[in-house]
């Protein structure tokens, strides 16, 4: 059986869990871990058995309880390269440090290598020296490194904990598992076959996708600034569509953001409008879904009724559409677990 549960949407949080075969899988984890699990069993889903989660791109909104839900659950990670090193990024801010203040740490660094080195010499008289040494050798190495760490992001970026990472704890980016996928390369989990799609959006790499298990077709678009040609392809012959419909044109322009966050969300990369939503289910969406399902509403600049009637409006147009049942996500609950 085919599940789709969407526990959160909204710019304080996103998540969804999509089932199929024996394969459960968690999209977005933009909810703190605590929250998402509360969330998941009042909708009947057992945290603890999903298999994966999936990002979408790494705004907070997406990946702000990511990395405590990952280690929780010991389960793997799916990004693009793209993504996980802006979140990573994101997680590790940048130092900023003088060659004074540099010097100034290596030499502070040397000193405390020292006086343990002196330490250890009391405590082990057999083999005292040859760590020590070699610590003492090479102070500036690894501070050097950790300039560069701070400044770009490593080369091996790829989280294996392993005798490298001994404490992995420590580091906020470690997570149980990575695995990279492509935009355009699609891949599988279990029983579930995912197409990643390019989204037109400010952030590194983001990702639209279209779920396929039991044959059964889950689109899902948000965050989005409009919909170009290859995203319109992804949403044909769905049994599910979840999208976009993030504000009321004339409300975000009459209300409370400021001018250059105004801009930021009507951009090409920004987040499409109800009227956009609208304008694709009028004019191009083939209408095969049960379900189509309106999403990432906007608390400041849009109403949920709003966006309902605009996008009934569009559907009531085609009336070979009668199967389109029209949800609304939420951000402060979850929707009623969807069964195909
Ligand atoms: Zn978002
Ligand atoms: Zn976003």
């Amino acid at each position: 059986m085919v599940r789709f549960t969407v526990l959160a949407s909204g710019s304080k949080g996103n998540s969804t869990v999509v089932s199929g075969g024996c394969t459960r899988i968690l999209v977005d984890a933009g909810l703190s871990c605590r929250e998402l699990f509360r969330r998941m069993r009042l909708a009947g889903e057992e945290p603890e058995t999903l298999d994966a989660i999936v990002i979408t791109h790494e705004h907070s909104d997406h990946v702000g309880g990511l990395a405590v839900t990952a280690r929780k659950l010991g389960i793997p990670v799916y990004f693009t390269e793209g993504t996980h090193r802006a979140w990573m990024r994101w997680l590790t801010p940048r130092r900023q440090m003088t060659y004074a203040q540099w010097l100034e740490q290596c030499r502070k660094q040397a000193a405390e290598r020292q006086a343990e080195a002196d330490a250890s010499q009391f405590d082990a008289e057999g083999e005292p020296d040859e760590s020590d040494l070699v610590a003492d050798c090479e102070p500036a190495a690894p501070a050097l490194a950790q300039i560069v760490a701070a400044e770009s992001l490593p080369e091996a970026a790829e989280p294996e904990p392993g005798p490298a990472t001994p404490i992995p704890q420590k580091d906020p980016t470690w997570l149980p598992a990575v695995e990279y996928f492509q935009a355009g390369q699609p891949f599988e989990i279990g029983d579930i076959a995912i197409s990643p799609f390019t989204i037109p959006h400010d952030a590194a790499d983001p990702v639209g996708f279209v779920f396929r298990t039991e044959g059964v077709r889950i689109a899902f678009a948000t965050d989005l600034g409009y919909i170009p040609p290859n995203v319109k392809a992804q949403l044909k012959g769905v049994d599910l569509l979840l999208l976009e419909s993030n504000h009321d044109l004339e409300m975000l322009r009459d209300g409370p953001y400021p001018w250059s966050v105004k801009q930021r969300v009507l951009s090409r990369v920004g987040h499409l409008s109800n009227e956009a939503a609208a304008a694709f289910l009028e004019d191009e969406y083939d209408g095969q879904a049960a379900y189509v399902i309106l999403a990432h509403l906007s608390q400041s600049n849009n109403l949920p009724e709003l966006a309902r009637v605009t996008a009934e409006r569009a559907l009531n147009g085609r009336a070979s559409l009668l199967a389109n049942r029209l949800l609304l996500a939420a951000q402060h609950e979850a929707l009623p677990p969807i069964y195909f």
